[in-house]
């Protein structure tokens, strides 16, 4: 077993990293590093510094911070010599995570750009089904209820928490790896309270004939789907990539399930010295933002 560090105890690391981790026979969770967060029988440290400094032994750290202070951590981590876990989004920007892939690849240590919605069930038979087909348009359907999942945390609405597309993000890394041919953002409409700094909802067009609806104010049922249209009939991954129809019948997908299967991809990564960095989701996000029209809507209140 391999020794690994989670820095950032809050609700992804507590709902997700930690059972996926305690479930895996690669890793052992050695340490945590959060102002606040602990996981029981755990060593806890509330100061990042200090962890690199005691736990030389721990060749791993796996980042479950929010996007904006995600950096410094990393930088810090690979110059101590560890292989890097970045939750997603990656970074705050773009060139920060290009500037972290140097300092890596520098370093020599893994850095792995996680997206866990690929890691749905559903996603990658979908990408195989596709692979062969002509795709003649597709749509995301993104819209959940922001108090619902993300109580509190304000970040979200603050410059770099990306607004709808921190969940959007996650349509945008399913579609990136689903499709035989690459897209690119014609238009976009992005409504942003009067009173936050990223958008609550964004209507997208791209080329290929690929459009998306992303709202985060959808009460009662939620809906994070993406349906494709080919000459061979519709398919479609719903609840997230985690069921598949194909031409109206429903697949039956199995795996190990998303967590535990980029801690398996990470222990790969880590024995074959390689990395694995995609920032096509991002680069998307950005898009919208550079070209989106932007319309000012209702304050808005988590
Ligand atoms: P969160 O609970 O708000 O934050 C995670 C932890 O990061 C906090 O508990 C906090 O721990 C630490 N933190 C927050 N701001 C910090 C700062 N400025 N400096 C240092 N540490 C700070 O967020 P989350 O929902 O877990 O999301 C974290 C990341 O996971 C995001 O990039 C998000 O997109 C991704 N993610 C979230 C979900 C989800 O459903 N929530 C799902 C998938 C992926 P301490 O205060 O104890 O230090």
């Amino acid at each position: 077993m391999t020794a690994i560090c989670l820095v950032g105890i809050g609700k992804i690391a507590v709902d997700q990293h930690v059972p996926a981790i305690n479930g895996s026979d690669d890793w052992e969770l050695a340490a945590t590093v959060s102002r606040a967060g602990t996981v029981d029988g755990v060593q806890a440290f509330t100061d990042f510094d200090q962890m690199l400094a005691e736990r030389p032994d721990i060749p791993v750290v796996s980042l479950c911070l929010p996007p904006v202070p995600r950096y410094l951590y990393a930088a810090k981590a690979i110059a101590a010599g560890r292989h890097v876990m970045l939750e997603k989004p990656p970074g705050a920007t773009m060139a920060e995570v290009h500037a972290l892939v140097g300092m890596a690849k520098d370093a020599g240590v893994t850095l792995y750009t996680t997206w866990h919605s690929r890691m749905a069930d559903g996603v990658a038979p979908a990408k195989a089904w596709l692979a062969d087909k002509t795709i003649t348009g597709a749509h995301i359907n993104w819209k959940e209820d922001v108090r619902r999942w993300h109580p509190g945390q304000n970040w979200v609405f603050e410059p770099g928490g990306m607004g709808v597309f921190d969940p959007g993000i996650n349509a945008l890394s399913i579609i990136t790896e689903i499709l035989p041919q690459p897209m690119h953002l014609q238009s976009a409409e992005l409504l942003f309270p009067e009173n936050c700094d990223t958008p609550i909802a964004a209507r997208m067009q791209w080329s290929g004939d690929v459009t998306g609806d992303f709202d985060w104010r959808q009460e009662g049922p939620q809906s994070w789907d993406i349906t494709v249209e080919t000459t061979a009939g519709q398919l479609g991954l719903i609840d997230g990539g985690s069921r598949l129809q194909i031409v109206g019948a429903d697949v039956l997908v199995g795996g190990l399930g998303e967590y535990p299967s980029l801690y398996a991809r990470m222990a790969e990564l880590v024995k074959s010295g390689t990395s694995d960095v995609d920032l096509m989701p991002m680069v998307h996000v950005a898009d919208a933002l550079t070209l989106g029209r932007r319309v000012t809507t209702e304050p808005f209140h988590l």
